[in-house]
């Protein structure tokens, strides 16, 4: 990759990100839905006329469209362009720098699930198990097959964090009487340690329980004084999905070795 120079470099991994993250739209969008992720080409989600492969370039059908159906007029969601734009964004900062290795493939595949994931639980509270048990299998054989001796290890972070969530849910039923995490928050986490093992399982559990509890207690305050009613605890109850605070915290984690690595 030396010959290439790095503003070459960041072009190819902006469109590479920018064709990934419209490949992700087809995923958040169908995966919950339990429709196939390879057929039907893409349609639009009113009239269902098929989409022409000019119009769907990523972000840049958006903007000549202005964010409508060129058949029916109707209005395409901006989260289309920003998961687009999102992911090109996340695969720049995660770029080792080391050309296209197993370990950036770990990388990107894993911002990519968690991108998926984050729309996911926000439109429907699931994360589907194809990205968090599909996920777990791509990241222990990728693990194995990079060879770093890191093998055992991620599988042990990952049994851990499994472990630690499951744990920490059975005991948060016991004492509140109702279920706090989801069987897909449980899951994810088990994927977290199979990609950015311990020191991964606990800067997101650090980073999402602390973000987590405080938008949490902020969304139920705001909840509380709109309603003028006295039931925080049905307000807390699963008010707001916990797998994107998961994401971003194991992100963070994730940039942070990156950056890291790259100073070494
Ligand atoms: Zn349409």
């Amino acid at each position: 990759m030396e010959q290439l120079s790095p503003s070459l470099i960041n072009l190819f991994i902006i469109v590479f990100g920018l064709v990934i993250g419209s490949f992700l739209n087809v995923v958040i969008y169908r995966l919950p839905r339990e429709r196939s992720i390879v057929r039907p080409p893409s349609a639009c989600a009113k009239c269902h006329e098929p989409i022409a492969w000019h119009e769907n370039i990523p972000l840049i059908s958006f903007l000549i469209l202005r964010g409508r159906c060129s058949q029916c007029d109707h209005k395409i969601s901006v989260r289309y362009p920003l998961v687009e734009a999102l992911t090109a964004f996340l695969f720049l900062l995660t770029w080792r720098g080391t050309g296209l290795d197993v370990a950036q493939f770990r990388n990107w595949f894993f911002v990519s699930i968690g991108i998926a994931i984050t729309c996911s639980d926000l439109d429907f509270r699931i994360i589907p198990d194809e990205l968090s048990l599909g996920g777990w299998v791509i990241g222990a054989l990728t693990a194995y097959w990079d060879g770093r001796n890191e093998f055992w290890p991620l599988i042990l972070a990952s049994l851990l964090g499994f472990g630690a969530f499951f744990a920490f849910g059975l005991i948060y039923e016991k004492i509140t009487g109702r279920s706090g995490l989801g069987g897909g928050d449980v899951k994810f986490m088990g994927t977290i340690g199979v990609f950015l093992g311990f020191a991964g399982i606990w800067s997101t559990l650090m980073i999402s329980s602390i973000l987590g509890s405080g938008i949490g207690l902020a969304y139920g305050y705001w909840q509380k004084r709109k309603e003028g009613t006295e039931h925080e605890g049905a307000l807390l109850r699963s008010a707001i999905p916990f797998g994107p605070f998961l994401v971003f915290g194991a992100l963070v984690e994730l940039i942070y070795e990156v950056s890291r690595w790259m100073i070494h």
